[in-house]
């Protein structure tokens, strides 16, 4: 079984082909049971402003304890999730958890919450917000969602129409990897965002590399003309956060600051 591949080059199936789709499709069938058997969790990242230091506040990021793979990261089993479909439930449950978290912190930070695609495209969400933060009694200006552009492509009168339900409910509305995807700046003209959120791979070489440096400038400078706010993520050094506040980036968000943990952890440095 041997495929012809590009150039003249030979390729052989390895056998370790189909058991990687094997364990993919085993993954797939575990993670259908995940939420029943209370494998997710969320770990939260703090958000700080650069000018205070303060805290602003916390991103909910997913984590899936299965029992004997150990902590499986998002970037295995959210691809699964998106394929099968599985993240809609997942995302709800995302939503319902980070909320209630939120809802029950001794301060009153945001907490951002990463949403899919299928979730804006297949669920009533405005909707399911809506009643989750009245079950929860959390005000719908602590809540902000992260919405990446690959995820405004499809149908966009109907997201164009849902981001306005949800902004009309005082929910804030980040776009997420701002910079990353096919067309950012059409994006921001069609969508109306409360906030961007530079890609971690313009802020990784921002101290380094006049290109990263001059994007990361253009894009404070848009957002403030527009009227957004700007977080940069991924800020690993003093010298990347140095750089940002200089040119009046307000929000950063990294592992200089904190790496996601579970809130419980968080709470102790809180309180301390
Ligand atoms: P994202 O929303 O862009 O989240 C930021 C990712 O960057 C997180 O990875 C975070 O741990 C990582 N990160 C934060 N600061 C730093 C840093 O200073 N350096 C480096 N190298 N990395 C940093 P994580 O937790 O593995 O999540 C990966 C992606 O999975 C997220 O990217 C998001 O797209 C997706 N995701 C996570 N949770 C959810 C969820 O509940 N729902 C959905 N739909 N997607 C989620
Ligand atoms: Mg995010
Ligand atoms: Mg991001
Ligand atoms: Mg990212």
């Amino acid at each position: 079984r041997a495929k012809r591949a590009a150039g003249n080059a030979v390729r052989y199936y390895e056998p370790s082909m189909d058991e990687g789709r094997r364990a993919r499709s085993a993954l797939a069938m575990e993670l259908r049971h995940a939420v029943e058997r209370e494998e997710l969790e969320l770990h939260y990242q703090p958000q700080l402003d650069l000018r205070t230091g303060a805290v602003t506040g916390y991103e909910a990021l997913l984590r899936w304890r299965h029992r004997e793979r150990g902590l499986v990261s998002p970037s295995e089993f959210i691809p699964i999730a998106e394929e099968t479909g599985l993240i809609v439930p997942i995302g709800e449950w995302v939503l319902r958890t980070a909320c209630a978290d939120a809802a029950g912190w001794n301060v009153t930070h945001r907490v951002a919450v990463n949403i899919a695609a299928a979730q804006l495209a297949q669920t009533d969400i405005a909707g399911d917000i809506h009643e989750i933060l009245l079950s929860c009694g959390l005000s719908a200006a602590r809540l902000e969602l992260e919405i990446t552009e690959a995820s405004l492509i499809e149908d966009q009168a109907r997201t164009l129409h849902v981001i306005r339900r949800l902004k009309a409910l005082g929910v804030t509305i980040a776009m997420d990897d701002f910079g990353t995807g096919y067309s950012s700046l059409s994006t921001l003209q069609v969508f109306p965002f409360d906030k961007v959120k530079m890609d971690r791979s313009f802020i990784e070489n921002v101290t380094t590399n006049a290109v990263s440096a001059a994007i990361v400038k253009a894009t404070i400078l848009l957002a403030d003309s527009l009227g957004m706010s700007v977080v940069a993520e991924g800020v690993e050094r003093q010298e990347q956060a140095d750089f940002l506040r200089a040119e009046g980036c307000r929000e950063a968000q990294g592992f200089l600051y904190g790496r996601p943990r579970p809130m419980s952890e968080h709470h102790l440095l809180l309180c301390g």
